[in-house]
């Protein structure tokens, strides 16, 4: 079955319910099933075929959540482009992934005609906020835009408004015949090795994916589902807005995300679900409203993307009760691969603590295990990398022989990500391989570090790494955020991690900062911290 299909099944089903809503706009199933429909028929009214690729590059809307089904529903390849990357890394994409016309909002629309021109591709561009007879959009300006049809862009690309490409359509029901090898996604990350992949997601892949969120422990969305994405919707945690539109629930997206809007939308929706990466849970905590909010309708909150410190999860149990948990997975597994479920969550509160730090046990039918270098399955509580393996998991990157090889060996993926299974199946994510500094021939993890500075009440945030050093190769550097009216000093934090931790896994030294940088995805971006001080080291 297409995964447009689904969409077209709930709006049999559940016509008048509420599908989507995103700021001020919402979308009825019925409403969301014709224009989805619409535009899948304009797609390929416009000469395209299904396999041609189709790129979205926007910051969140309800329209990329259209684009996405119309996309599935037309049998076209769909590669969303995180809104964060720059004009460099979009023409990459364009080029690599040869792809036919690209849906923007005005705001990035200034990179994606730049790539054009300069690569002098054959890609049409669709404006989500403009119409082609126009190519100024009177909506754009109003909402302070620059107009999307410059100069430059108008000689080189071929331009139409996103309204004028739902008009040509119609509203008769469509959903191509695909495959379910055919390719679906072309998931791009920058991943732990820093060059920009596609993982391919195929329309197999997404289907079990969404039929394991289906099949969860958790039981399936129903139509009393109101689920709040409030990061990009482009990213692996997108797969739970799929399975949402499968059964009735309700998809609230955030434009952008802002601490008060989230608990805001929270009471004003009676949200249920929302996936949120830690930095986001940092500042939910520590914002005013989160007392003063009525939060009650949340059932759960997957927190992932990133290690979660253990500190902040007790933190949000306390504040927002057992409904946070971690979820754990990648654009190469399509999604989360790992389970927690109310049980667990319950147990960790009430007798087993050392839950609270596991990312849940395998999700239906995906098989989990750690390995040592050579792939031989470790033992429960030995630490090796971790290795998926099920139909939601991708089998190669786009373009990509050698890393694919790499990556996708003997049916497993590859993740990266050190890791233990406990005797009873519950997997704890360590770090990525590529983040464990190595001292004096030591393996130190930068997240059981991390893990003990946020015991400390004055840390915010921190973000710990290896720095060079001539007696040790390596030696552990805390770089810390400080509450606001705290004065701790680096000596006491250093004392602090010395009564918690092993003596060669303590800091060696710590440095304070205002913030710490974070990534597209909202991530703290560890390199980004790091890369300063091998620099330095570099230029003596
Ligand atoms: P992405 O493909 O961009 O979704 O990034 C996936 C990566 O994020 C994984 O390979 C992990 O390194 C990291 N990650 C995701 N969830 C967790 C988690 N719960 N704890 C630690 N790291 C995580």
């Amino acid at each position: 079955m297409n995964l447009g299909g689904y969409l077209s099944r709930s709006s049999m089903y559940w016509p008048d319910l509420e599908a989507l809503v995103c700021g001020d706009r919402r979308w009825s199933y019925r409403e969301l099933e014709d224009s989805t429909n619409r535009l899948a028929s304009a797609l390929l009214g416009r000469g395209l075929a299904p396999g041609d690729a189709v790129a979205t590059f926007a910051g969140n809307c309800g329209e990329l959540v259209e684009t996405e089904m119309a996309l599935y529903k037309s049998g076209l390849l769909r590669v969303p482009i995180n809104a964060r990357l720059g004009a460099e890394e979009v023409a990459h994409i364009l080029t690599d992934a040869d792809v036919r016309m690209v849906f923007v909002d005005t705001a990035h629309a200034g990179s994606v005609l730049k790539a054009i021109e300069r690569g002098g591709l054959d890609c049409a561009v669709v404006d989500y906020e403009g119409r082609a007879d126009h190519h100024g959009t009177d909506q754009a300006t109003a909402r302070g835009h620059h107009p999307l049809g410059t100069a430059t862009a108008e000689r080189t690309a071929s331009t139409s408004g996103y309204q004028d490409l739902l008009a040509e359509g119609s509203t008769a029901p469509i959903a191509v015949e695909v495959s379910e090898d055919d390719p679906a996604v072309l998931n791009f990350t920058s991943g732990s090795t820093g060059k920009l992949k596609a993982a391919v997601q195929t329309h197999g892949n997404r289907l079990a994916n969404m039929r394991k969120r289906i099949m969860s422990p958790e039981g399936p969305p129903s139509c009393e589902e109101r689920f709040l994405a409030p990061g990009p919707i482009t990213h692996a945690s997108g797969m739970a807005v799929l399975a949402c539109l499968a059964r009735g629930a309700k998809v609230v997206v955030l434009p952008e995300w802002d601490t008060g809007t989230f608990l805001a939308t929270v009471e004003a929706e009676r949200i249920t679900s929302a996936f949120l990466v830690p930095t986001m849970l940092t500042m939910v905590l520590a914002h005013p409203d989160v007392t003063t909010r009525d939060l009650s309708s949340l059932r759960h909150i997957r927190v992932g993307g990133a290690p979660v410190p253990p500190q902040r999860l007790r933190e949000a149990m306390a504040t927002l009760g057992p409904v946070v948990m971690q979820g754990y997975g990648q654009g190469e597994t399509t999604s989360g691969i790992t389970i927690m479920t109310h049980e667990d969550m319950q147990r960790a509160v009430t007798s087993d603590p050392d839950l609270l730090m596991s990312c849940g046990r395998a999700w239906f039918d995906t098989e989990v295990r750690v390995v040592d270098e050579n792939g031989v399955p470790q033992p429960a509580g030995v630490s090796g990398e971790v290795v998926a393996r099920g139909p939601d998991c991708a089998r190669e990157y786009w373009n990509e022989p050698e890393l694919s090889a790499e990556t996708f060996r003997n049916g497993w993926v590859h993740t990266g990500d050190i890791g233990y299974l406990r005797h009873d199946g519950y997997l704890f994510i360590v770090d990525r391989i590529k983040d464990m500094i190595i001292s004096g021939g030591f393996n130190i993890y930068c997240s059981e570090v991390e893990a003990a500075l946020y015991e400390h009440p004055a840390v915010l945030e921190t973000c710990v790494v290896g720095v060079p050093d001539e007696h040790w190769g390596e030696a552990v550097k805390a770089v810390v955020v400080r509450r606001p009216g705290s004065d701790v000093t680096t000596d006491e934090l250093i004392e602090f991690c010395a009564g918690r931790l092993a003596r060669m896994k303590k800091p060696r030294s710590v440095d304070f900062a205002e913030h710490l940088p974070v990534n597209r995805n909202g991530k703290l971006d560890r390199r980004a911290v790091r890369a300063p001080y091998w620099a330095d080291a570099a230029r003596h």
